[in-house]
């Protein structure tokens, strides 16, 4: 019998490469419901499963910010149950903190937090009775560590750790495994979606000289950690699959090795001061506008 999967925030990025692998597997071992926010969206997806044998894939509606379409979904699924669920969906945010709107703010934690706990919730029943089930979910290095001009998109990612840790030790006794799939930076449209406050924006203008000044490094270094470390979203897919076929996974996997050694650093001095000296420097380094 196929495994059901269900993915969201489909139309891009590592989304739409997992619901791609999946859809294509030799062995037609997967079916996959590929979901997203805005379904006039999967062109894209659509063009990239052209190809693979017919109907290991269906599209559905779901934002995951939106209960009655998360339920609406899952009232669509014919096998009336979902072996693997897969919490994709999120939003980026970055920029001086005091220059962020409590809408805005709110809208990233909507989506990477309570969306991500609403799709489990939905789902977490049918999964208890059955005894078994998978929740993977798109984790990020932002969620492990705190990152300059990140605060926001951090707590809710470390709000995820947290709602994946928790759930992971009761689930053990229900026969369902929760991993997290640890990112570091991915060629998406992440960047392109990510929330910021635009360069020309009034509110940027009232930030002091010295955080935009320490702002701009951080984007110069932004840029550079996608052009040297990123990978790409297919690479993702792979590493989600071995957690998908391993047979006792792990509660996390970390897709990036390059980026473990400041991982590890926050784990082994536990006060945090080497952390937050290390990392100043890893972004700040270059930084030419040395306060006198
Ligand atoms: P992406 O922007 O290409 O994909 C995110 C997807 O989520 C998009 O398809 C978007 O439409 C969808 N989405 C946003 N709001 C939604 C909502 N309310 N309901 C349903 N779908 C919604 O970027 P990506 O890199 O593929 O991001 C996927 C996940 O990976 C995110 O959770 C992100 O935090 C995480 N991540 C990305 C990176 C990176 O560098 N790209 C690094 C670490 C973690």
């Amino acid at each position: 019998e196929r495994l059901v999967v269900l993915i969201t925030g489909c139309s891009s990025g590592i989304g739409l490469s997992l619901a791609v692998r999946l859809a294509a597997d030799p062995r037609g071992a997967y079916k996959v419901y590929a979901t997203m926010r805005n379904v006039a969206k999967k062109e894209r997806l659509m063009e990239c499963v052209k190809g693979s044998r017919k109907d290991t894939m269906d599209v559905l509606q779901m934002d995951v910010t939106d209960q009655q379409s998360i339920l609406e979904a899952r009232d669509m699924i014919k096998e009336k149950r979902v072996d693997i669920l897969v919490c994709n969906a999120g939003v980026g945010l970055i920029g001086p903190l005091e220059v962020q709107s409590l809408e805005v703010m709110r809208q990233i934690l909507e989506v990477n937090v309570l969306g991500t706990i609403r799709t489990i919730q939905a789902f977490l029943p049918g999964m208890k009775a059955r005894r078994s089930g998978r929740v993977l979910v798109t984790g990020s290095v932002g969620g492990l560590q705190g990152l300059p001009f990140n605060e926001v998109y951090c707590a809710s990612k470390f709000a995820v750790e947290g709602v994946c840790e928790s759930l992971a030790i009761l689930l053990q006794h229900f026969n369902i495994h929760v991993s997290l799939i640890e990112c570091g930076p991915v060629n998406t449209n992440f960047l392109a979606n990510l929330r910021r406050p635009e360069p020309d924006e009034e509110t940027l203008t009232r930030v002091d000289p010295r955080t935009r000044a320490l702002y701009d490094t951080y984007l110069q270094h932004c840029d550079e950690m996608f052009q040297d470390a990123a990978q790409e979203a297919e690479d993702i897919a792979e590493v989600f699959l071995e957690a998908i076929r391993s047979q006792s996974p792990a509660l996390r996997y970390y897709t990036n090795s390059a980026l473990l050694p400041l991982t590890t650093l926050k784990l082994a001095a536990r006060d945090g001061s080497q952390y937050v000296k290390s990392m100043s420097q890893f972004v700040f380094s270059s930084h030419k506008a040395q306060e006198p």
